[in-house]
C-alpha cells in the first residue's frame, strides 16, 4: 500500500469516511493467542509463519521492483500455489503473467537534428539549419530511436477524420518521408467545429497524430506548436499580467494610506510586493507571442509500440522560415485558411530534408503477476472469483519509504507478506473443497503495487479470463496485525449480498468486523472496482511500522492471519457455490464513521496514482458515477490546475477542494498524454 499520508489524503479526497482505526497508530503488541483448536489449524499457522519468514528474509531484498528478490518471491509463490493444489500451467506452462515495466527514459548523448534545404541562390550551397537540443527541439517521450535522412512533407495536423470530412493525408504521399505536423487541430475557437467544438478531440492527441503518419508510411514526425495555442497562452498571460498589475497598484495605494506603518507592516507590505513582482517577472517571457516553450522530454507517455518512428517537437519559429520559403505563405496563414475552409493544405516541402538521430535510453524491467487456478466443473465454471494480494514491497527503501534516506531492506511483513500467505492458505482450503464449486477461483499475486497498482492494472488490461465472467474481487493487503479481533473490510457496499454474507460467516472465527461501504482506495481492488466489479478489501489497520524497515515478521499475529484465511475461504466458497452472483452497486456509500477532524469537503471522485511522479495530481481512476467521471476525467490524467490555482500534488488539490462546497462548479485543467484538457466539474456532497 502506498505511503500513509498519501493514503489518508486519498481517502479524504475520495470523501470517504476514515474508520476510527486511523485515530491513532497502534503500538506493536504481542499477537493475541487465540489457540488453534485443531491440528489442521496448527498446520495452517505453521505454514503461515514459514511463508512470512521466507518472504521477509534478507535474501528477498524487500521484494523491491527490479531486485532478484522479487523474482525469488514469484518463484516461491508459484510453488506454493502448486503445492496447495492450484493449476499453475497457465502461461506457457508456468503461473507467470510477464510484462515489461518501463522505469523511465532519458536522452542519450547522440541526439542531433538539422533541416537542409535547397540553395538560396542557384549554384549556391544547400541551406543548413542546425537545431539545438533542448532549445530549438527535443525528442518526445513517445519517440522511437534511430537515424534518419528524409525528404520533408508538410502534413497539416496529421489528422484523418472521416466524420468531419477532413483528411490531411488525402492525395499526399508520405511513404519513407518525414512529416512536419501542427499541434492540436483546426477550428479550435469554433464551438460548432466538428473537432469537439471548443474541447480537444481525440484527433489532437500526439499518439494519434504519430500513429496516423506511421500508418501512411512516414518514417519520422516533427511537430511544432500551433498558432491558436500560442495565442491563447499569450492572451491568458496578458490577462494575468494585468490582474497582477492591478493587485500591485491596489496594494501600493492601500499602504500609502497608512499614516505611520509599523516595521512589521512595512515588512509584510514589502514581502507582498516582492511576491507580486516575482509573479510578474515569471510572466514576462510569456507575454511575447513567440513564447513557445519546449515540452520537457520526461513528462510524456512512453511509446505506444516498441519500434516507434522518431518523433520530435520543435519551436514554431524554427520551421516558420522554411515553410514560408517552400510554400510561399507562413504557417499562420495556412492555419487560418484551414480553419476557414476546413480543407487540408498538405504539401511536400520541395528540396527540404530532415536529417538527424534520436537517442533515448529506456530503462525497463520484466515483472510478473503470479496466477493460480482452482477450476470448477460445470456450466458456470468460467465464472470466477479473483482472490488477490500484492507480493512486492519497497526493496531497499527510497521511493514510498517513510524512512527514505536509509538504504536498508524493508521486509514488508504486514505489507504484504501477510496478504500473500493468507491468500495461499485460503487457496489451499478452497482447493480442498472445489468439488462443490459451480464457479472457479483465480488466485493472483500482483506485482508492482507499490509503484501504483501496476500489476493489477496490467491484469485488468490483459485478463486470463474475460472480466465480464468475474463476479467479485477480494483483495488482501495488510492482514497481519489483527488486534482485539477487529478486522476492517472495505467495499462492503459494492454488492447487495456482501454485508449479510460477512455477518453470517465472521462469527465462528470471533472476528469483529468494521465494515466500510466505499471501495476506492490505494490497493489492488481499485482497478477492479473501477471496472464496476464488486470488491472487498481485507485490512487489519495501519501501524507505526508501516513502510518502515521495522515492519518485521515477529510483529505479525499469525493466529489472526489463520482466522482471516478461514473467513476468506468461507466467503469465496459462498460466492463459488451461490445460486446468484453478487449484485453490483455503483457508488458505494457511507457506511463509514464520521470524518476525523470534521469539515464539509465536497466529493470529486478521483483515485490518486501514487506510482507516478509528475508535476500535478496524477489519477489512476475515477469513481463510477462521480463528478470526475461526468466531467470526462480518465485514468492516467494529470490535473495541473483547479480554477486559477496551479496543482502540483495530491495535497494541492485537497487544499483547493477544501475551499469549495458541494454543488459548486469548478474548472479543472488536466494533461492527457501531452495535450491539455479543460473541463467544468460540479462538485457533489460526500456520501
Ligand atoms: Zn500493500
Amino acid at each position: 500500500m502506498p505511503a500513509l499520508r498519501m493514503v489518508a489524503a486519498a481517502w479524504m479526497l475520495l470523501g470517504l469516511a476514515v474508520p476510527g482505526i486511523w485515530a491513532g497508530q497502534q503500538p506493536p503488541v504481542p499477537p493475541q493467542a487465540t489457540p488453534a483448536s485443531s491440528i489442521a489449524e496448527q498446520e495452517i499457522e505453521r505454514r503461515l509463519a514459514e511463508m512470512v519468514q521466507y518472504l521477509t528474509s534478507e535474501q528477498l531484498e524487500g521484494r523491491g521492483v527490479g531486485t532478484k528478490g522479487l523474482d525469488l518471491a514469484a518463484e516461491y509463490i508459484g510453488q506454493q500455489f502448486a503445492q496447495a493444489g492450484l493449476k499453475t500451467k497457465l502461461y506457457q506452462d508456468a503461473p507467470f503473467q510477464k510484462f515489461v515495466l518501463s522505469r523511465g527514459a532519458k536522452l542519450g548523448t547522440e541526439n542531433r537534428l538539422r533541416l537542409v534545404g535547397p540553395p538560396a541562390k542557384p549554384g549556391g550551397r544547400p541551406q543548413v539549419l542546425e537545431l539545438r537540443l533542448g532549445e530549438d527541439y527535443t525528442p518526445m517521450s513517445l519517440s522511437g530511436t534511430g537515424e534518419f535522412d528524409l525528404p520533408l512533407v508538410f502534413a497539416g495536423y496529421s489528422i484523418s477524420a472521416p466524420e468531419a470530412n477532413y483528411d490531411d493525408y488525402a492525395d499526399l504521399n508520405v511513404r519513407d518521408k518525414a512529416v512536419l505536423v501542427l499541434r492540436h487541430e483546426p477550428q479550435q475557437a469554433n464551438p460548432q467545429s466538428p473537432f469537439a467544438g471548443l474541447q480537444y478531440s481525440e484527433h489532437a492527441q500526439f499518439s494519434r497524430k504519430v500513429a496516423n503518419a506511421r500508418q501512411r508510411g512516414a518514417k519520422a514526425v516533427l511537430i511544432c506548436s500551433d498558432w491558436f495555442d500560442l495565442e491563447k497562452a499569450t492572451t491568458e498571460a496578458r490577462k494575468k499580467w494585468y490582474e497582477l498589475q492591478g493587485q500591485l497598484a491596489q496594494l501600493q495605494e492601500e499602504f500609502k494610506k497608512k499614516a505611520s506603518p509599523t516595521a512589521e507592516e512595512r515588512q509584510a507590505h514589502q514581502q507582498q510586493v516582492q511576491a507580486l513582482q516575482r509573479q510578474l517577472a515569471e510572466l514576462q517571457p510569456k507575454l511575447q507571442p513567440e513564447y513557445d516553450p519546449l515540452m520537457p522530454f520526461e513528462t510524456g507517455p512512453p511509446p505506444v509500440q516498441k519500434d516507434e518512428i522518431p518523433v520530435l517537437y520543435c519551436r514554431r519559429a524554427v520551421v516558420e522560415p522554411m515553410v514560408e520559403l517552400a510554400l510561399g505563405k507562413d504557417l499562420a496563414t495556412i492555419e487560418a485558411e484551414i480553419d476557414k475552409t476546413l480543407k487540408p493544405q498538405s504539401r511536400p516541402l520541395e528540396g527540404w530534408r530532415l536529417i538527424g538521430r534520436v537517442d533515448i535510453q529506456r530503462q525497463s524491467v520484466e515483472v510478473k503477476n503470479v496466477v493460480g487456478l482452482i477450476e470448477a466443473q460445470g456450466p458456470l465454471a468460467r465464472q470466477h472469483i479473483i482472490l488477490g494480494a500484492h507480493y512486492d514491497h519497497l526493496g531497499y527503501g527510497g521511493l514510498g519509504s517513510l524512512q527514505p534516506f536509509r538504504r536498508v531492506v524493508h521486509p514488508g511483513a504486514d505489507d504484504n507478506a501477510s496478504g500473500v500467505a493468507v491468500m495461499v492458505e485460503a487457496a489451499r482450503l478452497l482447493a480442498a473443497r472445489k468439488d462443490k464449486f459451480k464457479r472457479s477461483v483465480l488466485c493472483i499475486a500482483f506485482t508492482a503495487e507499490e509503484r501504483g497498482l501496476v500489476g493489477s492494472r496490467h491484469y485488468i488490461q490483459n485478463p486470463l479470463w474475460p472480466l465480464d465472467q468475474c463476479i467479485a474481487m477480494i483483495n488482501l493487503d495488510m492482514v497481519g496485525r489483527l488486534q482485539n479481533d477487529r478486522l476492517t473490510i472495505m467495499g462492503v457496499g459494492t454488492a447487495k449480498q456482501f454485508e449479510p454474507l460477512l455477518d453470517r460467516l465472521a462469527g465462528p472465527y470471533g472476528l469483529v468486523l468494521r465494515k466500510v461501504g466505499a471501495a476506492a482506495g490505494p490497493s489492488d481492488h481499485t482497478p477492479f472496482y473501477l471496472r464496476r466489479l464488486p470488491v472487498l478489501h481485507f485490512f487489519t489497520g495501519i501501524h507505526g511500522d508501516y513502510h518502515r524497515p521495522t515492519d518485521t515478521a515477529d510483529k505479525l499475529n499469525i493466529a489472526g492471519m489463520r482466522r482471516i484465511a478461514q473467513l476468506v475461504a468461507d466467503v469465496v466458497e459462498a460466492l463459488a457455490t451461490a445460486a446468484e452472483v453478487p449484485e453490483y452497486v455503483a457508488s458505494a456509500g457511507g457506511m463509514g464513521l464520521p470524518l476525523i477532524g470534521g469539515g464539509n469537503r465536497p466529493f470529486l471522485g478521483t483515485v490518486p496514482d501514487f506510482g507516478r511522479q509528475a508535476d500535478g495530481y496524477a489519477i489512476a481512476g475515477v469513481v463510477p458515477g462521480s463528478p470526475a467521471e461526468k466531467a470526462g476525467l480518465q485514468p492516467g490524467d494529470l490535473i495541473v490546475q483547479f480554477n486559477d490555482q496551479p496543482i502540483k500534488s495530491l495535497a494541492d488539490i485537497e487544499a483547493a477542494l477544501r475551499k469549495h462546497k458541494p454543488g459548486e462548479k469548478v474548472r479543472l485543467r488536466a494533461r492527457r498524454g501531452s495535450e491539455l484538457l479543460e473541463m467544468e466539474v460540479t462538485l457533489a456532497p460526500r456520501n
